[in-house]
């Protein structure tokens, strides 16, 4: 997931009902339907290609993996939430529902509370259980911290933080999933930078150490209390992982990873992960590399922005055929979408109103459940398809009501994406783009920390919850008429209805007459009428075009109403009948000379009647012509009033020239039309003349 606003784009649980058998029942998941057969595993040291098994393991044994005591799965439907969620059939009672909420120390520590759904503030995490989420996924980095003890930010995630989140987690039958970006700082398709400790280790040391860092890591999780359910062995490593960027190297390091989970969190899954599942091709790929090195993993795991990813449809036949061909598990270990186009941090996001992405639902709450909901549909429905986990849904704004101010939030507890101290680490990018959160309007929590009903969507999905299907986002109704012709107001426009479909709505127009309407139609321009359906705002805006007082504008009636006037040798000039030559229609006048200087020659066209203020246009594009002398202009009573420059640049660069506004007195005869002049280039200087228009000023 990519953190930040910037120029690429290339860039994501049932109340315990007690807490007394914390420590005595079990991780695994409890159903077996969709695991895949425990055959499937490759031996851990099987091949030429399995890691060295040269490294000794720790001296200390490992501590018992703590397992929760309550199931987790929700037993009953939450009610009074607003929002229409349509139940996913078939979802298997131990599904993930998954919420990253890796930057919640770093929030609190800035000054943020959150609150529950009564307005009381209350633990992020039981507020999350209470809501379905079953599982809380946080990433770690080696080191994000400079020599002198500065966080880099995105929430200064060390093991520490993920310690802290870990036991809050578990007092509340929360799993983890340990996400290790095997880095200092952020890792994705964009960088895998190795952490500075491993900088100068050849791949066998740097596998050595990355096995020990993760089996130190998970060993602390296991003696804090807190419940590892998987533990990802990577960040969306696509091609690369902890600055290797070979397939024997990368697969050594993660085989170094998952080693250390089967040691130590012997009841886990291991997760490999990946982004960017909309690319033709890359999953099989990847999951061939995996396949080919012995990688010992459970997961399949993929990020899925909606924005950039791809169809679901999609999603599930790469996901699916990763599951098939390598009967692994597959999941969602990152989505989000947008509850707001707004800003609530002063510091722009990754999506906004006019964002150019896939928008497939309306940025609202509304939107963002049925996104979520969506994902979870498709990934249930996948072959082995076992969770999602929505990316950073507790990342808000810092509540600062400046910059500067929040500003000083992000430097001192690193709650921002970046801090000014990571420069050092990341010079390029988070040294350079620092600043704060780009995606809180996509977090599951409002900017005063209170929970949104969307939230409440990992409980809604396994039941459906039938709210009234209401509008919540209108379309603005746009058409075009010709000067002098009726305006009709539309009486429904579209609306995104709140279960995703379009329907037609009755709209209502504010403070437009009948007589605006008709003195609208006499003008040219586009106007913009506001209404509205229900409390939702929509506009309609009428374009009107002017009147075309020429006769034949686009030649498509030859040269009728028209003179050509070859002035010197043009050797070519005539209308052409060429639609691939044509401004619109399928003629336009053609003209060619091979000598030089011999191009020389007028198009125009004679108008009576006329009275008032005109503007008047032509087109033309052209080549090959040395030096030129080319414009429009208008006579009046014989007299050149106007004229404005042209010049050809090649073909399909059509220049239009523009007279705006010239008078014209009753009687009084107007000539309009264009001059041209080519010394030409020797090559035969060439050209196309289309589209005049003549029509009354503004
Ligand atoms: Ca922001």
């Amino acid at each position: 997931m990519k953190r930040k606003m910037k120029k690429h784009l290339s860039l994501f649980l049932a109340l315990l009902l007690g807490l007394t058998g914390l420590l005595g029942g079990c991780a695994r998941e409890t159903t077996e339907t969709s695991a895949p057969p425990e055959t499937s595993l490759p031996p851990t040291t099987a091949g030429t290609t399995a890691p060295p098994e040269t490294t000794v393991p720790p001296t200390e044994p490992p501590v018992p993996q703590p397992k929760l005591g309550e199931s987790l799965v929700p037993t009953e439907k939450l009610e009074g939430n607003p929002l229409y969620v349509k139940q996913v059939e078939y979802l298997p009672e131990d599904f993930i529902m998954g919420v990253d909420a890796s930057s919640v120390i770093a929030e609190e520590e800035s000054g943020v509370k959150y609150y529950n759904f009564a307005g009381e503030e209350q633990d992020v995490f039981a507020t999350l259980a209470e809501s379905g989420v079953n599982y809380v996924r946080v990433r770690v980095w080696n080191n994000p911290y400079d020599a002198q003890g500065n966080g880099y930010g995105g929430g200064n995630n060390d093991i520490e933080k993920a310690i802290l989140i870990g036991q809050r987690c578990a007092a509340v039958g929360i799993k983890l999933l340990v996400d290790f970006h095997y880095s200092d700082f952020w890792a994705d398709p964009g960088k895998q930078m190795v952490p500075l400790e491993w900088k100068d280790l050849d791949i066998d040391a740097k596998a050595d150490a990355l096995y020990r860092f993760t089996w130190d890591c998970l060993n602390r999780l296991n003696a804090a209390g807190a419940v590892v359910g998987m533990v990802q062995v990577g960040n969306e490593t696509n091609g690369a992982l902890c600055g290797e960027t070979t397939w024997a190297n990368i697969t050594q390091l993660m085989n170094a990873g998952s080693r250390a989970v089967r040691e130590v969190c012997p009841d886990a899954m291991v997760a490999v992960h990946f982004a960017n599942p909309e690319r033709a091709g890359a999953y099989d790929s990847y999951a061939l590399e995996l396949d080919r090195y012995h990688v010992d993993y459970d997961v399949f795991a993929s990020s899925y922005y909606p924005y950039w990813h791809g169809t679901l449809e999609n999603l599930s036949v790469v996901l699916s055929s990763v599951a098939d061909t390598y009967h692994k598990k597959v999941m969602v270990a990152e989505t989000s979408y947008a509850y707001t186009p707004e800003d609530t941090d002063f510091n722009g996001n990754t999506i906004g109103e006019d964002s150019a992405v896939t928008k497939n639902y309306p940025y609202t709450v509304q939107g963002q459940a049925n996104s979520l909901r969506d994902v979870i549909d498709a990934v249930a429905h996948m072959r082995n398809g076992i969770g999602v986990a929505y990316w950073e849904g507790t990342w808000i704004t810092v509540g600062g009501a400046s910059r500067a101010e929040n500003e000083k939030k992000w430097e001192q507890f690193g709650s921002g994406w970046a801090s000014s101290y990571s420069t050092g680490y990341d010079p390029d990018d988070a040294g350079k783009y620092y600043g704060g959160c780009a995606v809180d309007n996509q977090a599951l929590f409002d900017a005063t920390g209170h929970p949104l009903p969307s939230l409440q969507v990992f409980n809604l999905v396994r039941y459906g919850n039938e709210a009234e299907i209401v509008p919540q986002e209108l379309e603005d109704a746009r058409f075009t008429v010709n000067a002098g012709e009726e305006i009709s107001l539309p009486e429904t426009v579209n609306a995104w209805m709140s279960d995703n479909s379009r329907q037609e709505v009755a709209v209502e127009w504010y403070n437009i007459t009948d007589e605006d309407l008709a003195q609208m139609s006499q003008r040219s321009g586009t106007f913009e009428i506001c209404g509205a359906a229900g409390e939702l705002p929509v506009s309609c805006f009428v374009t009107v075009k002017p009147a075309n007082l020429l006769q034949n504008d686009s030649f498509e009636d030859g040269d009728a109403g028209w003179v050509l006037t070859n002035l010197k040798a043009t050797k070519e000039l005539y209308v052409e009948d060429k639609a691939g030559d044509s401004l619109t229609g399928n003629k336009h006048v053609h003209f060619w000379s091979q000598a030089a200087n011999s191009v020389e020659f007028t198009v125009e066209q004679t108008v009576e009647g006329l009275a008032g203020s005109y503007s008047f246009s032509i087109a033309i594009m052209g080549g090959d012509c040395g030096e030129t002398d080319i414009y429009a202009y208008v006579k009046v009573d014989g007299e050149t009033v106007a004229t404005a420059p042209m010049t050809v640049s090649g073909y399909g660069s059509w220049d239009t020239g523009l007279i705006e506004g010239f008078q014209v007195q009753e009687g009084q005869t107007v000539i309009v039309g264009i001059y041209v002049r080519c010394a030409g280039e020797g090559a035969g200087a060439w050209g196309k003349i289309d589209d005049a228009m003549l029509f009354p000023a503004g």
